[in-house]
């Protein structure tokens, strides 16, 4: 794209003023952006860093003395591999924070030194104001899903839409223009190694929400980091304040949510420090969320109370004729449920839906509990419109001990159900 506004325009004038990429920024990449590998094949083993032959110790240690990384060891017969990364470098040019992304290509041989190629392939321009960025970028490919290799990285460098790029590193060694300084504090370095945020990110939340500011400032890392993805944090933003008033860090975003949401479940007070900044966090959080689920269970348990109870009218209507019915044969005894709340018992007894599913309801079904010795052995769902088993299930819908003979004994009954079922 042509630059058409002024801003456009004095951006494009920059662009070759942005001082090259230095030695350090190359350095910092080349130790930080990647893995480091020892490749190992049979007895002999190659640093693919530097391609220093390794020494039993040195791949023991896992680590090369001759360019000091910490390998990770590979056993493979492989003699090449190329990797590719994204790196960002974060500089100043006026009054514009810029971002550059360098696509990072290493080439690794055996036992040779490794190659990287640095090439920029994009550039976020941002105002002190706060609105949208500028992006300079060569042309993105499409259909690049399932490669790294995101830009066609012989095209120019234009305006053109933003396209995410994920950069793996940020250059640590950043200056700033003002707002974002001062919005960030001295924080830079812990913001830059968040493992959800990109360093854009970082600069769009401190410039424009001040409670994302005010996390940075209090190294609430944990918080800030989940800021963008979760509207709990501002919807809760009194009970953050409370720990930030008690020096309290979030240590894990998750289970500190879980917890408060388990005390406010429970009517506790999350306006009290002693509950919502725990010294024990995960003690607390257990706590609450049994409370909290013991709680759920009972309700629950009234709920299908009440509506049992609001259908057990109706059921008798229907299915009363049938409740007499009681077989005893080769050690079994087979009962109609001749309640809805006897529904409930089956369904949490045997771990199926026969009350979650409302089975009571159907019509042309007669639902039976096969006991043996007192002992819940199975639930059948009979058709008495057909005569027949539909459904014969044990403990968490599992195949019952005894199948064959409980489908035996309901078959020599059929005279039975097929007399009451002409009855009044
Ligand atoms: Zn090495």
């Amino acid at each position: 794209m042509k630059p058409k506004t002024k801003k456009q325009r004095e951006i494009m004038s920059l662009v070759p003023k942005l001082t090259p990429i230095s030695n350090r920024q190359i350095e910092y990449a080349e130790k930080y952006l990647f893995n480091h590998y020892a490749y190992k094949n049979g007895n002999a083993a190659y640093c693919m860093t530097c391609g220093n032959k390794l020494t039993k110790k040195e791949l023991e240690e896992g680590k090369c003395s001759c360019c000091k990384n910490s390998l990770l060891t590979v056993e493979t017969k492989k003699r090449k591999e190329s990797e590719v990364r994204y790196y960002a470098i974060v500089s100043k040019c006026n009054k514009y924070q810029v971002i550059r992304y360098y696509y990072v290509k290493r080439s690794m041989v055996r036992k040779k030194h490794s190659e990287c190629m640095f090439i920029p392939v994009a550039q976020e321009w941002i105002d002190g104001k706060g609105g949208k960025p500028t992006y300079v970028a060569r042309l993105a490919l499409m259909n690049s899903y399932y490669s790294n290799n995101i830009y066609s990285l012989w095209s120019d460098m234009e305006i053109r839409t933003k396209r995410h790029v994920s950069e793996s590193i940020t250059y640590p060694k950043i200056n700033l223009i003002p707002i974002i300084k001062r919005n960030l504090g001295d924080n830079v370095k812990e913001v830059c190694n968040l493992k959800s945020l990109s360093i854009s990110g970082v600069f769009y939340l401190v410039m424009n929400f001040p409670h994302a500011e005010t996390l940075v400032k209090a190294k609430q890392y944990e918080l800030f980091n989940e800021y963008k993805r979760n509207g709990f944090i501002d919807n809760y933003w009194n009970v953050v304040k409370i720990c930030i008033r008690n020096n309290y860090i979030v240590s894990d975003f998750d289970i500190w949510k879980d917890m408060i949401e388990a005390i406010e479940y429970c009517g506790g007070d999350i306006s009290n420090g002693k509950n919502v900044c725990p010294e024990n966090l995960l003690e607390s959080h257990d706590y609450w969320v049994n409370r909290m689920e013991k709680i759920k269970d009972k309700r629950q348990k009234m709920q299908d109370d009440e509506r049992a109870k609001q259908y057990e009218d109706e059921y008798k209507k229907q299915k009363g004729k049938w409740f007499a019915i009681a077989i005893e044969a080769k050690g079994l005894s087979i009962k109609v449920l001749d309640s809805v709340k006897k529904f409930i018992d089956e369904n949490n007894a045997m771990h199926h839906c026969v009350f979650a599913n409302e089975y009571y309801k159907k019509k042309n079904s007669l639902i039976m509990s096969v006991t043996e010795n007192g002992n819940r052995v199975a639930t059948i769902e009979y058709d008495i419109s057909k005569f027949k088993v539909l459904q014969c299930r044990g403990v968490c819908n599992q195949v019952p001990a005894h199948y064959d003979e409980i489908l035996s004994i309901m078959d020599n009954h059929i005279k039975m159900f097929r007399k009451i079922a002409k009855s009044a």
